[in-house]
């Protein structure tokens, strides 16, 4: 919990004041609004987060079946004992109807149904057929052996997969075997993202010309807004002037977003124009400046019809961080996830924080020599370096009660994206 009292919700923070970041992130979350569900292919649901619990509406494995290439026998429920001999009387394969086999051994093959009053396959390399036809068993075999039974693996009535649960190749492949067509989904929440900023160059081929720079926040954001299970239905760059703007965000939600996200232009700088924008459209920022380092002059406004503006800083690592843990949190709540829960890993190191400031640190989980998770802090934690953030698996945020941060202190590590749990590089 934050030491600072939080201002109350009839009393937003426009303007000088620096809100809380929990405060500022259930101001947020207030305007989430319910998921919206889609029913999909099953076989088209990766990575979607599923909206209802499937019950398999049959046995697997649907029928009792061989798990060797070999012999099924009826032993009556006896064992038989090396040397066993059974005349071979039809033969059973995978994708063999229900065959009226009566003889005491049938061949099999792996997967093919166990015929009614077989009990036990004996697998091929445990027997010779002598001159004549006639199976030797070349070890004793007891009832029920390498006989795979039916609903073993999942029953009838059982309920295999829960709402919530993002769906993995796993998932795919069970809902695939238990013949589950079509599944209920989370819509993909719709982002529009609008980069301000007269020095931006998006064309990659482009030569930059003085002062100009490449647009990074465009494509990082619009990456990470897909890695999140948003999709990205609007993204164009524009100036420092306002009308620009203004039609941008309209472009937008033509577009169909209902998240707008910005990036620069939130600051103190004389072009930074996002919550005139704001006053033009008749909104009103909940929250601009949180307490958060990097990423202070963050900006939320509900819009109407359920559409909200993000007014992220235009420094790389703040946009990412503003995106990271203030936009992903209100995405899970319209997939219907619940709210995440960091990691909790001790600090190789101590470390020296600016008091007064939730930090979100670009980190790095490893192992160490005893093979126990720890994280490192890395170095170069400035908001406009990216390339820390190629070493980065995780990010650390530390409300720190102290300056200084002794090693093996505990900390909240979270993913690089709210779907993407830290895990440390190979
Ligand atoms: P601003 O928040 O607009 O004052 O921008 C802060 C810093 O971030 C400036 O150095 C900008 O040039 C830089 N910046 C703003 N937008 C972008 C962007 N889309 N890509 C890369 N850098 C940016
Ligand atoms: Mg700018």
């Amino acid at each position: 919990m934050s030491e600072r009292p939080s201002p109350p919700s009839c009393c937003p923070a426009p303007g000088p004041h620096l809100a809380d970041p929990d405060w500022a992130l259930q101001r947020v979350l207030d305007h989430a609004g319910p998921p919206l569900d889609e029913t999909l292919p099953a076989v088209d649901a990766l990575g979607r987060v599923l909206r209802e619990d499937v019950v398999s509406g049959q046995d697997l494995p649907p029928f009792d079946n061989a798990a060797m290439d070999g012999f099924a026998l009826r032993l009556e429920g006896r064992p038989a004992a090396a040397g066993s001999r059974f005349a071979v009387a039809g033969a059973q394969f995978a994708g063999d109807p229900v065959l009226p086999h009566t003889g005491p051994a049938i061949e099999i093959t792996t997967g093919a149904r166990v015929p009614e009053g077989y009990d036990s396959v004996v697998m091929v390399e445990h027997t010779r057929i002598e001159e004549g036809g006639t199976l030797v068993l070349e070890h004793a075999i007891a009832p029920g052996q390498n006989i795979r039974r039916h609903g073993e693996d999942i029953a009838a009535g059982e309920r295999v997969l829960r709402a919530g649960r993002v769906l993995d190749p796993a998932a795919i492949g069970v809902l695939a075997a238990l013949g589950v067509a079509r599944v209920r989904v989370a819509r993909r929440p719709r982002i529009a993202i609008v980069c301000t900023g007269r020095e931006l160059v998006d064309d990659p081929g482009r030569p930059l010309r003085p002062g100009q720079i490449r647009n990074s926040n465009l494509p990082t954001l619009r990456a990470q807004a897909i890695a999140a299970g948003a999709e990205v239905v609007h993204a164009e760059t524009v100036g420092d002037e306002v009308e620009p703007f203004l039609a941008a965000l309209h472009r937008a939600r033509e577009a169909g977003a209902t998240i707008l996200v910005s990036t620069g232009a939130v600051s103190m700088g004389r072009h930074d124009f996002v919550p005139q924008a704001l006053a033009r459209l008749g909104a009103r920022a909940l929250f601009h400046k949180v307490r958060i380092r990097p990423g202070k002059p963050l900006l939320f406004a509900p819009l109407d019809e359920g559409t909200c503006l993000f007014g992220l800083p235009g420094n790389p690592v703040s946009s990412l961080v503003g995106f990271r843990f203030f936009v992903e949190p209100l995405l899970r709540r319209r997939l219907g996830l619940a709210d995440e829960r960091p990691l909790r890993l001790p600090l190789a190191h101590e470390a020296r924080l600016k008091q007064g400031f939730r930090h979100h640190l670009k980190a790095r989980i490893h192992l160490c020599a005893q093979g126990r998770l720890e994280v490192e802090i890395l170095p170069g934690q400035e908001s406009f370096r990216l390339a820390p953030l190629l070493a980065a698996n995780a990010w650390i945020v530390v409300d720190p009660p102290d300056r200084a941060l002794d090693a093996g202190t505990l900390v909240d590590v979270h993913g690089p994206s709210h779907l993407h749990t830290a895990i440390p590089h190979p």
